[in-house]
């Protein structure tokens, strides 16, 4: 084999690459909640803060995305969630998200559980904006807001 075409990193692109042929391309929420809840929120220190700002900042640095229109749009194509701005200023923007991985959870006040969301966000807006770019997750559907929303400081 030629040691040139050896991949060294996965890309975002290698992540559609999927040959597998009996189960097909996805996985049952139920996994994706027990990653994110049982796994990282309940298993890591610090409900997962730090980790999931590390991991959600690689991947949405990862996408393939140059705007915040085509950001929303693979967040709706990845079932991450349907995102809608509902709040914009000069360096502040609201985007609510319906149908959030979250969303049918029992309530737990004081909790708000989709920060890698958030931390995804905030990866591909700091690529698309090559500069700093601060994403705060202001509502959780787990918290029992209405939805949940993030707040883009630029
Ligand atoms: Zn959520």
């Amino acid at each position: 084999m030629n040691h040139a075409t050896v991949a060294q990193e996965f890309t975002f692109d290698d992540m559609k690459k999927i040959s597998r042929t009996k189960l097909g391309h996805t996985v049952p929420m139920e996994l994706y909640r027990a990653v994110r809840l049982i796994g990282m929120y309940q298993g890591l220190p610090m409900k997962g803060k730090g980790t999931t700002v590390t991991i959600g900042r690689k991947i949405g640095e990862s996408l393939p995305v140059h705007s915040l229109e085509e950001l929303l749009d693979v967040f709706r194509e990845l079932k991450i969630g349907d995102p809608q701005i509902v709040h914009e200023e000069e360096h502040k923007i609201h985007v609510a998200v319906k149908d959030c991985f979250c969303e049918g959870l029992p309530e737990m006040e004081g909790n708000m559980v989709c920060d890698l969301e958030g931390a995804i966000m905030e990866g591909a807006m700091n690529k698309i904006k090559n500069k700093r770019v601060f994403v705060k997750e202001i509502k959780c559907n787990v918290n029992g807001d209405d939805c949940c929303e993030y707040e883009i400081r630029f």
